[in-house]
């Protein structure tokens, strides 16, 4: 008895089907399937729709997502679209800049502790000069693609799941820094952690580049990229929303691909990301996310 339900915490452990060493139902009372469903994972094909949807959008509005036009208004539309069928609280928080109305989208999965929030967000306007699919299509669809499947599995888990969108990032982290102006000192509290993903999808991908903060994050990115044996390299907090949370003193994390050959310009099109480095890096972001969530 004890021999058999110790291999099936072993099992567990080693994410193995539990299948293979189940029992006689007479011989045991304890459930044999593990407590903590195994993450799920995400494939090209659920991503990638993401990003061809937000190239639509810019071809329709004149070629561009940035802060103030129709093509960011109908970004936020597109995504909080999908969040709202997927079943998520969401809610638009408008700003102003520059004398234009801007919002970022938050999405809450309902349940998991209050008081200890996972924060997971990616700018969604692109600059004017281009649709901006890998800046930030890709770090956008990374963080969709991830709430859908927080969704699809039915999740439940022990910290509070929150997810954003960022307005107006181009023109100097605005919509993030209103966000965090906005908190109360308690709230700020509640956020165990913020990761950000600015780029997830950039061609000739060097390296993934690991925002290096709160160290559960950042040990489980470099875990994670290692364990598929792909290189990491440790950067500093800046550059992007992370920022506007590491300066009010909140712990971040998350990582990028890097700029890659078309930044800020017209080419950044649907065929300056790599579909296999997107999918990648999506599993990255909902791996770590479901981890910092479970415990
Ligand atoms: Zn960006």
């Amino acid at each position: 008895m004890e021999i058999f339900s110790r291999m099936r915490r072993t099992a567990a452990v080693l994410g193995l089907c539990a299948a293979l060493i189940a029992v006689p139902a007479a011989a045991s009372a304890e459930p044999v399937v593990p407590k903590t469903p195994r993450i799920p994972v995400v494939s090209t094909e659920q991503v990638m729709p993401y990003l061809r949807a937000l190239q639509s959008v810019a071809d329709r509005t004149g070629g561009n997502r940035a802060h103030g036009t129709k093509g960011f208004q109908q970004s936020l539309a597109y995504v909080k679209g999908v969040l709202d069928k997927a079943g998520f609280r969401t809610g638009l928080r408008p700003f102003t800049h520059n004398g234009v109305l801007g919002h970022n989208l938050i999405a809450d999965w309902p349940g998991g502790d209050p008081g200890h929030v996972v924060l997971v967000g990616a700018h969604l306007d692109s600059v004017e000069a281009g649709p901006g699919v890998n800046d930030n299509g890709s770090g956008s669809a990374a963080v969709l693609a991830t709430a859908v499947a927080v969704s699809r599995a039915g999740a439940a888990p022990k910290r509070h799941l929150r997810f954003a969108w960022w307005g107006a990032e181009e023109q100097g982290l605005i919509g993030s820094k209103d966000y965090v102006r906005k908190l109360s000192a308690a709230g700020r509290e509640k956020i165990d952690v913020y990761l950000n993903f600015d780029m997830t999808g950039t061609r000739n991908v060097q390296q993934w580049l690991v925002v290096h903060d709160e160290p559960r994050a950042t040990e489980a990115f470099e875990a994670y990229f290692a364990a598929k044996g792909l290189p990491t390299f440790d950067i500093g907090i800046g550059g992007s929303d992370h920022e506007s949370f590491g300066g009010a003193g909140i712990p971040v994390s998350g990582f990028n691909t890097g700029v890659g050959e078309c930044l800020h310009e017209a080419c950044d099109r649907i065929d300056n990301v790599d579909p296999e480095t997107e999918t990648v890096s999506t599993n990255a972001v909902l791996s770590v996310t479901w981890q910092l969530a479970s415990r």
